[in-house]
């Protein structure tokens, strides 16, 4: 044979095929995704600019504009995950040396403010210990006390499984000038969300969790307010690939008649993500809200049957879409979670941030909010109680 000139020969490991096991997502996500949404992702690759692609991005703006219920133009997905709609909300509304008020109830306040210092804001934060939430008058203070131009909040607290209220928030940051925005990534489809009626300026979510698409795409909208902040920088966001401007332009949202590449759109992504949205749609906000509710009262019912402890206190504030338990004494949490998706092919998490060690994490989410899947938790939950070690305390 020719003598090779690489000196890198193919690997072995790619020779196996690979088959994805079927696992229950049980976890704070991503979820499962329904066959549907799987199916709309296998379809045959077109241009991400062809009219055809066009037309998915604009469905996807409707149906983000009917999830977030918002009317607001600037409404479309980041390709990234959360962490980059995240980025996107922070890069685009603040520029360096401007003050930024964070509120810290959980690991995704932290990351917040992390981002914020990364593009030379000055951060604050309001802090209370996991578990926790702040009140509008806490908040009205600290916002006279800062005078920020940007008030961070986050709906659903997937690291202690607060549902944190919003009501009235809108009209105190606006009564202080700033704006307000909030992260929906773990909440969005799964608790009553009003962005326009609650005064949210930016407002964003992911596609992994109550959506059921694959990871890899973030629903935003900013409102109008937000855009004037924008769209009226003196200097331009740090990042290119998250510049509003040029993805509101991509998005058709920002009413030029010629749209200029930017980057390629995640094509099979946005058709999943479009395909949950009409999933979302079919079946009502509403009702998406109102089963995640149920189940989640059901499942927490349960979980105190058998005498396991809620993180959470107070059942207003609790997260119907990821539950925290607090962890069993005795046991080792890490053998728990294990011990159940060995024997009942099903992923439960430990905690986050602040709450590593001190609870287990079970996220039920769209198509998985349903009464079988607490069962078949209760079932794990219970067998591993009986099988895991428990020490003598
Ligand atoms: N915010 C919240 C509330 C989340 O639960 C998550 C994901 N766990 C994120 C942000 C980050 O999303 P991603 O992992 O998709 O970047």
């Amino acid at each position: 044979g020719v003598m090779s000139s690489l000196c890198v020969p193919a690997p072995k490991c790619l020779q196996r095929t690979f088959v994805a096991p079927l696992r229950h997502m049980f976890g704070p996500g991503p979820s499962n995704v329904p066959p549907r949404i799987l199916a709309a992702g296998a379809e045959p690759i077109i241009g991400h600019m062809h009219p055809e692609m066009f037309e998915i991005m604009s469905d996807i703006t409707s149906g983000v504009q009917y999830a977030f219920q918002t009317k607001n133009k600037v409404t479309l997905a980041v390709s990234g995950t959360g962490h980059a709609a995240m980025e996107c909300a922070l890069f685009n509304a603040v520029e360096p040396g401007e003050d930024v008020l964070v509120a810290v109830n959980g690991i995704w306040g932290e990351r917040a403010a992390d981002i914020a210092e990364r593009i030379g804001a000055k951060v604050n934060t309001i802090r209370t210990p996991a578990g926790g939430c702040f009140t509008n008058e806490e908040i009205d203070q600290a916002l006279a006390r800062h005078r920020p131009v940007l008030f961070f909040l986050t709906h659903g607290e997937s690291s202690t499984g607060v549902l944190h209220p919003l009501d009235g928030i809108g009209d105190i940051c606006h009564k202080h000038n700033c704006l307000f925005v909030v992260d929906c990534v773990a909440s969005m489809g799964g608790a009553a969300l009003y962005m326009d009626k609650q005064g949210i300026d930016i407002l964003y979510t992911g596609s992994q969790k109550v959506l059921n698409a694959p990871p890899g795409t973030a629903p935003i909208s900013f409102s109008e307010r937000a855009c004037e902040k924008a769209f009226n920088r003196k200097k331009k966001p740090v990042s290119f690939f998250l510049d509003l401007s040029w993805l509101a332009n991509y998005w058709g949202c920002d009413g030029k008649p010629v749209r200029i590449y930017h980057h390629t759109g995640p094509v099979s992504n946005f058709y999943s993500l479009r395909e949950s949205l009409a999933v979302l749609a079919e079946q009502g906000l509403e009702n998406s809200w109102r089963r995640h509710q149920e189940v989640a009262e059901y499942f927490h019912k349960g979980l105190e049957n058998m005498g396991l402890t809620l993180f959470v206190k107070d059942k207003n504030l609790r997260l119907p879409t990821v539950t925290t338990i607090v962890a069993p004494p005795g046991y080792d949490w890490k053998e728990i979670t294990s011990y159940i998706m060995k024997h009942h092919k099903l992923e439960i998490s430990g905690g986050l941030g602040p709450s590593v060690g001190q609870v287990l994490r079970v996220g039920l989410m769209g198509c998985n909010s349903i009464k079988a899947s607490v069962d078949m938790v209760l079932e794990a939950l219970r067998d591993a109680l009986q099988h895991c070690h428990k020490s003598k305390v």
